[in-house]
């Protein structure tokens, strides 16, 4: 069936230039004689809509036990999300991002952990994905905002030493006309210097309305909350965009720092990203920096800022707050 319709496809976009024809198929085989026409479809549908993950190329998936497991699996997540956000499941954790001139700590990233009332830990790999497919992802990020502003209120009411804090935002809230708006208002409704908190923006961001987007970037930081692109050159964007958007830091995706290790050449690439993204004014920012010889590499570069296994996990906030106070170059 797929060789039919790769041949299919293929003969069709030889013969309509623009047309770039894929299909997407899912099959379901029937075993059991007693399960009703409706779930025999619904079946071979939940594989489609697997296959269509697969955008780009004409794909066939059959319905299988892993897909059947995956579907239980989001359908579960699906059906105690909503509690768990009620009951405070999603906690911000923070990992540190240290300066490479003067080593010390700058500023940190609010990364989500969902921790079950059992104390287990589902890490975001397990449901951001997910939640980015049906919307959920703007109550979770405005969760992990509250609970830093939260944190920030009660550090900077002792006198505790804090650091701007950034946190992720979908690519979904620029569906939301308002989102810029309302995000300013809890920042304020917090009375919180907005130079305390950063957003960031995956790359990902700029395959939508990118109008709305600058919009959205501009009144952030003219009312001083920083922005940042996140996942820089993982691959969706072009470097055209960073002549149409006005951010203050460029956070290299971390697959910059994997290819240096196996990858010969790949050093070049990192040393000349950097000089170029410096040149045109913005802060850098490495991702994923795990060992000694990756940091001795950077001291050799304009980049400003670091962030990784090497200083830090992601750690809960209390932990982070002892970090800070005790914090030695
Ligand atoms: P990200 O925003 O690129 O976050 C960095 C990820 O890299 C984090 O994974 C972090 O734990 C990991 N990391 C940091 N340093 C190192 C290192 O030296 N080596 C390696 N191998 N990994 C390192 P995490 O926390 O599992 O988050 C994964 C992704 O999930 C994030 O990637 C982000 O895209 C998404 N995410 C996490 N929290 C949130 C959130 O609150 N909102 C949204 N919208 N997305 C989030
Ligand atoms: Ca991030
Ligand atoms: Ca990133």
């Amino acid at each position: 069936l797929k060789c039919f319709l790769v041949e299919f496809t293929s003969w069709q976009n030889s013969a309509y230039k623009y047309g770039g024809i894929a299909i997407s198929c899912g099959l379901f085989k029937i075993s059991e004689t007693d399960e009703s026409v409706a779930y025999l479809i619904d079946r071979a549908v939940d594989a489609k809509k697997e296959a269509k993950k697969n955008k780009a190329d004409t794909t066939v998936v059959l319905f299988d036990t892993t897909l059947m497991n995956a579907l239980d699996r989001e359908r579960s997540i699906v059906g105690s999300m909503v509690n768990a956000l009620k009951k405070h499941e999603f906690k911000a954790f923070l990992q540190p991002k240290v300066s490479v001139k003067t080593g010390m700590v700058v500023g940190a990233e609010a990364l989500v952990r969902w921790i079950k009332a059992d104390n287990t830990v589902i890490y975001p790999d397990q449901f951001i994905e997910l939640f980015e497919r049906n919307g959920f992802i703007t109550r979770v990020d405005y969760a992990v905002l509250d609970t830093i502003l939260d944190y920030l209120t009660d550090a900077i009411s002792k006198k505790e030493p804090v650091v701007p804090v950034s946190v992720n935002f979908s690519r979904r809230h620029h569906d939301n006309e308002d989102f810029a708006k309302q995000l300013y208002e809890r920042i304020s409704e917090a009375n919180i210097p907005p130079e305390l908190i950063e957003a960031e923006i995956t790359e990902s961001s700029f395959m939508g309305d990118i109008n709305r987007l600058a919009n959205n970037i501009d009144y952030f930081r003219e009312r001083g909350v920083k922005v940042s692109i996140d996942d820089f050159g993982s691959g969706y964007s072009s470097l055209n965009m960073l002549i149409d958007v006005n951010v203050d830091t460029i956070k290299l995706d971390r697959f910059f720092m994997k290819n240096l290790e196996d990858k010969p050449g790949a050093d070049i690439i990192v040393k000349h990203i950097i000089k170029m993204l410096k040149d045109m004014g913005f802060e850098v920012l490495i991702e994923g920096v795990e060992t000694k010889e990756q940091l001795d590499m950077l001291k050799g570069t304009e980049c400003d800022v670091i962030q990784g296994y090497y200083y830090s996990k992601p750690m809960p906030i209390p932990e982070f707050r002892k970090y800070i106070a005790e914090f030695k170059v």
